[in-house]
């Protein structure tokens, strides 16, 4: 039974229950399990991290009241920002890449903040959405009354502490410290070395895994030293370059490199097999753990995360048209819609 009154947004972040998948479980005849990260009130798992971030910005005496959290996102991050900021007095302002989905841009608009679409350029360039974010925080730090941190979730720890306190944790206990498992792709690292610290804390044993999409660099680095990549993605939030510092020291065991059209099978069978429509990380990390549960062999327990919903991908990787323009197979249920007579 939930509490009778929640004092706020704030306490529905987290505590997110543990599903299991059926489907996933049934063809590798392991046990697949999944935090549902999509039913935050953010409706993805960046709300932990948005909350972690400014709680500690609070601790340490950054924020002052009305003042101004900048951030550099694909947008979830944003979105868990902008709804704890409003919900604790602040405003937030979002720098995205332009490519980032028209749904996620509409979400962060709907929850109050203030957007800067930015052409979509690598790290390296100085033109980077990350690095803009960067500069933006130090001018309105200076202009602006109430003052203005910058979020930066790719190399502040509070972002993987969050994980370490809360996710971590509640794997742990939900599952009463019996797996074998824990995979899920990379953004800024801050689940993957979260989670994997938090459990290898507190069983050794427990393998952590990597799921990464084509045109990241961090299978290669995990699988044989070298930061290197290859391809593209159609996933969203997903897909590292460098160690960040929420990465560094991160017990990564088994790395998997996951191509789009692996994980789009496993997101769309999600839809149809589990009932559940999630975006493109949560296909890559199912995909992941399958992948996980076929090399620790029947009898395991693996746990993945449900990143985001899918509703927020809705023109994208829920679109016929583009998924032909990027060579991706339609799945019937979505080309063809069943005619119903009335
Ligand atoms: N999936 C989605 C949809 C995301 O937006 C993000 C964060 N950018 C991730 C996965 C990865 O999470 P993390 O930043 O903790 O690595």
């Amino acid at each position: 039974m939930p509490a009778a009154i929640t004092p706020s947004v704030l306490e529905t972040v987290g505590n997110t229950p543990l599903l299991r998948l059926r489907h996933a479980s049934e063809i590798t005849g392991c046990e697949i399990l999944a935090k549902a990260e999509f039913l935050n009130p953010g409706q993805s798992v960046k709300d932990r991290a948005a909350l972690g971030i400014i709680r500690d910005a609070e601790k340490r005496g950054l924020l002052q009241p009305g003042g101004t959290i900048v951030e550099g996102t694909a947008g979830n991050t944003g979105i868990g920002l902008a709804l704890v900021a409003k919900a604790l007095g602040y405003h937030a302002v979002i720098v995205i890449p332009q490519t980032q989905s028209e749904e996620k841009k509409q979400a962060l608009r709907l929850h109050g903040a203030r957007l800067l679409e930015v052409p979509a350029v690598p790290y390296r360039n100085p033109n980077n959405y990350i690095k803009v974010s960067g500069r933006l925080a130090e001018r309105l730090a200076a202009e602006e009354p109430s003052g203005a941190i910058w979020a930066n979730q790719f190399d502040n720890t509070a972002n993987r502490n969050a994980h370490i306190e809360t996710t971590g944790p509640e794997i742990w206990r939900q599952t009463d410290g019996k797996l074998d498992g824990f995979i899920c792709a990379v953004g800024t690292g801050g689940t993957l070395a979260g989670c994997g610290m938090a459990l290898k804390e507190r069983d050794s044993s427990i393998k952590i895994g990597l799921a990464d999409p084509d045109g990241a660099a961090l299978y290669n680095y995990y699988a044989n030293g070298e930061l290197k990549s290859s391809g593209s993605s159609v996933t969203e939030g997903i897909g590292q370059g460098r160690i960040t510092a929420n990465l560094e020291g991160a017990p990564v065991d088994m790395p998997f490199n996951i191509p789009d059209s692996e994980a789009m099978a496993v997101l769309f069978d999600l839809v149809e097999k589990e009932g559940l429509c999630l975006g493109g990380s949560s296909g890559i990390n199912v995909a992941g753990a399958i992948r996980m549960a076929r090399e620790l062999g029947p009898g395991h327990r693996i746990v993945t995360i449900l990143c985001d919903h899918g509703a927020r991908y809705a023109t994208k990787l829920f679109n016929p048209d583009f998924l032909r323009a990027k060579n991706l197979p339609v799945p019937a249920w979505l080309s063809q819609p069943p005619a119903i007579d009335i």
